[in-house]
């Protein structure tokens, strides 16, 4: 028996690692190892109690998630771990789905909508339905039908009181019913379908049911309803589930995740196991004092006490900047002072709370030339010549993909106008074909018609030729004779699509390497599913960059959070919602605690976003952190932005719209107080005011109503 893997864990951990077979619940905070424990036990129960790799399920978060665990458990024990059931829980139901396609209705080839797709067939379904896109916008309509799935929810198992929703549910059938010709299906259908099969098939559930003994869920806080009854589903009364959460980062409440879930767990599976991991090992004292006493602030928490034996290390430092530009100079700045100072790039993170703050940092990253990779930005599967090149995959393994039909028919432009098309959707409707079939077996007169027909020919051939082909060159072929290839070589600005298309080559074979034996759908899938983290898997030493969200489950040694401001984050949407900031301040936790060894807070009090400039305040977060925790580094004047730059020695020649340092003033909401400090001039002049009730305040002069007392 090997047990050297064991060595390093503490009690708590090895007890919950070695627990007998039972189904057991590890609460506990932030790098207090509950993933390390959950890769662990799976070694330890292969290793030890002689279960078969495949006798284990695990869920984890992402992708990436998966592939370390793999990648762990493979050093830890040399079996092989190809083919083992550890995925995401849209990973796991599309590999269910894909091995029953028949029993659960779908064609083997079945495609997988993204959300971008997901919108265009839905706007499709709405036109044909003659819904005014105006008053019913079909985002809503998509966030409804998610929502109705996730709830284990049917259109026709959908209440409806009143016009609105009766019409919200006729969509939501008619989408279904499209999706089912098509033979597509949605993020939410794959969950959906996966529990429908299994409740419905009482041979396949039993047949899995006996086959995973152990049931392993990573972050399982944030299951929604529809992820644990299909977990439960799967355990049926004989396997033991493991599963691992922190209350504290429950971050989905949005998507319909549902602590709850933990305390049916707990009931459910009658937990007697409920071990707790109190000592964290990721952070120093400082930045975990931080975590700590933010999150007091929230109420109804389960509760817990995490410390650590790293000492306090450094200050957390905190920086105001008076634009954006200077926030992102600053980060700049620091990244490039820590990367000189031997700290490896990809050692560090940006997190955002809104991905539309990547672009004003990877602008200022971009010309200083450090290079960096953003997760879940622009997907590389979802750039424009991507999806163009898949489309074409797509229609050679699934005709019914009328999506794929849409994108290409006409694309490289071959005269297939929008009048054509229009026809023949209207075709397939009134004969309920799919748009291929429609114009096969119908095809449009005249010199229409013989377009379509050059179309057909073209993917007919093209199937045929690259049916014998591997993966990579089947797209390698597709490019070529989709004339792909010839549009971007000439088109003016297409240098950057055509490296992308090559690129996808490269993902073509990466995949081939990573899954002998999948097929072209398995690489569909896979581009659908892989959220947005292919980019950040090159090898080389990049900075990295993304949302809260994203980074949930990962540690980085030096991590900044940026944009801390009212309205930004806390996001301005969470504030009047139903624990709409204790969800924002559990997401701030899970900020801060991705830091290992040094963490910054940084906020602008200007900032041009979604097409305006805001003047915010603090956020509250700040606030809410210890001071005596934390470094304020003085406002730096931006070289880049000479306009915003301060020099208080020259602050009375500046234009402070009449007013001067020392003066009385009044607001008329923070009530009366005195201007202590001023930086900035005319547009950009704010001062800092000390008020009686509201403490101490900067204020962009051009926009505060401040007034002289
Ligand atoms: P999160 O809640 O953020 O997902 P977690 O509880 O899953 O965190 P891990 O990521 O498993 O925590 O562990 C955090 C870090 O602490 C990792 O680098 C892990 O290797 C390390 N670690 C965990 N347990 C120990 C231990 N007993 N000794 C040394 N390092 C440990
Ligand atoms: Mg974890």
């Amino acid at each position: 028996m090997r047990t050297e893997y064991l060595t390093g864990l503490n009690p708590e951990q090895l007890a919950a690692v070695t627990l007998p077979h039972a189904s057991a619940l590890i609460l506990a905070g932030a790098g207090s190892g509950k993933t390390r424990v959950l890769t662990t036990r799976i070694a330890w129960l292969i290793d030890n109690n002689h279960i078969s790799p495949f006798g284990v399920m695990a869920v984890t978060f992402t992708n990436k998630a998966a592939k370390e665990m793999l990648t762990r458990l493979s050093a830890m024990l040399p079996i092989n771990v190809r083919g083992m059931w550890i995925g995401t829980f849209h990973g796991l139901c599309n590999r269910l789905l894909r091995a029953h396609h028949r029993e659960a209705g779908l064609p083997s080839t079945f495609s997988i909508l993204d959300m971008q797709d997901q919108l265009s067939l839905l706007k499709r379904v709405m036109r044909a339905m003659n819904i005014d896109e105006e008053r019913t916008p079909p985002k809503q309509v998509q966030h409804y039908i998610n929502g109705r799935k996730e709830a284990g929810m049917r259109a026709h198992e959908c209440e409806s009181y009143d016009p609105g929703s009766r019409r919200m549910t006729e969509i939501y059938a008619e989408y279904d019913a499209q999706c089912n010709r098509e033979g597509v299906v949605d993020f939410a259908e794959l969950l959906l379908r996966a529990y429908e099969l299994l409740s419905r098939n009482a041979l396949l559930r039993e047949h899995y049911q006996h086959r995973f003994q152990h049931i392993l869920v990573d972050e399982f806080q944030d299951t929604n309803r529809l992820q644990y009854q299909w977990l439960k589903l799967l355990a049926g009364n004989g396997s033991a589930m493991f599963a691992v959460g922190d209350d504290d980062q429950s971050i989905y409440a949005f998507r319909g995740a549902n602590v709850g879930n933990m305390r049916d767990f707990e009931r459910e599976f009658k937990i007697q196991h409920f071990i707790r991991l109190e000592q964290n090992y990721r952070s120093f004292g400082n930045i975990l004092d931080a975590a700590n006493a933010l999150i007091e602030h929230n109420d109804g928490r389960l509760g817990k006490n995490l410390w650590t034996a790293a000492g306090p290390g450094e200050p957390i430092r905190a920086f105001e900047a008076l634009t954006d530009h200077d926030e992102a100079a600053f980060i700049v700045d620091e990244v490039k002072q820590l990367h000189r100072e031997g700290t490896a790039l990809a050692d560090i993170a940006i997190l955002y709370r809104s991905n539309a703050q990547s672009r004003l940092l990877e602008h200022q990253l971009f010309a200083n030339n450090v290079p960096y990779r953003v997760y879940g930005g622009l997907r590389f599967f979802e750039r424009q010549e991507i999806k163009h090149a898949l489309a074409y995959l797509r229609l050679t393994a699934n005709r019914d993909d009328d999506n794929a039909w849409l994108r290409v028919v006409n694309f490289p432009a071959r005269g297939i106008g929008a009048r054509t098309m229009e026809t023949v959707q209207v075709t397939a409707r009134e004969a309920g074909l799919s748009l291929w079939n429609a114009s096969c077996s119908h095809p449009p007169s005249g010199a229409a018609g013989k377009k379509i027909g050059e179309f057909v020919k073209i993917i007919e051939t093209l199937s045929q030729e690259i049916a014998p082909l591997p993966l990579m060159e089947k797209i390698d072929v597709l490019l070529d004779r989709s004339g792909l290839r010839d549009y971007y070589r000439a088109e003016k600005d297409g240098e950057d699509r055509l490296e992308n298309l090559e690129e996808l080559l490269n993902a073509a074979q990466n995949f081939m390497h990573e899954v002998p034996e999948g097929g072209v759908e398995d690489f569909l899938a896979h581009a659908s599913l892989e959220a947005g983290e292919h980019q950040a898997e090159v090898a080389s030493d990049a900075l990295q960059m993304m949302t809260v969200h994203a980074a949930k489950g990962l540690e980085f040694n030096v991590v900044f959070v940026c944009g801390l401001e009212e309205g930004l984050f806390p996001h301005e949407n969470s504030i009047m919602a139903e624990d709409g900031v204790g969800e924002e301040r559990r997401l701030m936790y899970v900020a801060i605690t991705r830091a290992r060894q040094r963490l910054y807070l940084t906020l602008a009090s200007q900032r041009q976003l979604f097409g305006q400039t805001r003047y915010n305040l603090p956020s509250r977060f700040m606030r809410e952190i210890p001071e005596a925790l934390l470094q304020w580094i003085n406002k730096r004047a931006s070289a880049a932005i000479p306009t915003s730059t301060t020099n208080p020695t020259f602050a009375d020649k500046r234009d402070l719209h009449g007013f001067k340092v020392g003066q009385s003033v009044a607001h008329p909401k923070f009530g009366s107080g005195v201007i202590t400090a001023a930086e900035g001039s005319g547009e950009d002049a704010r001062v800092q005011v000390n008020f009686d009730g509201a403490g101490s305040k900067w204020l962009m002069l051009s926009y505060a109503r401040l007034a002289p007392a």
